[in-house]
């Protein structure tokens, strides 16, 4: 992992990054396929640069990398924990609402 990217920088890489879903903060969540666990893009590995990136699964020893990652709708008891400040809140499910077409 990148320790020096700032969380600006990770949101931007991810974007460019993964052409298969939108993030929308680093906090969003993606259900691996590989490993079957809930990732969040804080935690996703982030290798190569400057030009091009490469996205990894957190997961020690998963490979899983964003074409196996599918969009997660989080309870309402998980955005609270997620989110404790009200903007975060809203901010997550203003996301939603926008993602709600992507969902399966
Ligand atoms: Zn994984």
């Amino acid at each position: 992992m990148r320790e020096e990217l700032s969380l600006e920088e990770r949101l931007r890489i991810l974007r460019e990054t993964d052409t298969e879903r939108r993030w929308y903060t680093v906090d969003d969540k993606r259900l691996c396929l590989i490993c079957e666990r809930i990732i969040s893009g804080r935690g996703i590995r982030i290798d190569g640069g400057p030009d091009k990136y490469s996205l990894g699964c957190p997961t020690p020893g998963c490979t899983g990398e964003f074409s196996h990652w599918l969009l997660y709708r989080p309870t309402p008891a998980e955005l609270e924990s997620l989110a404790p400040d009200t903007a975060g809140v809203m901010d997550i499910l203003a996301g939603l609402n926008r993602r709600g077409l992507d969902q399966l």
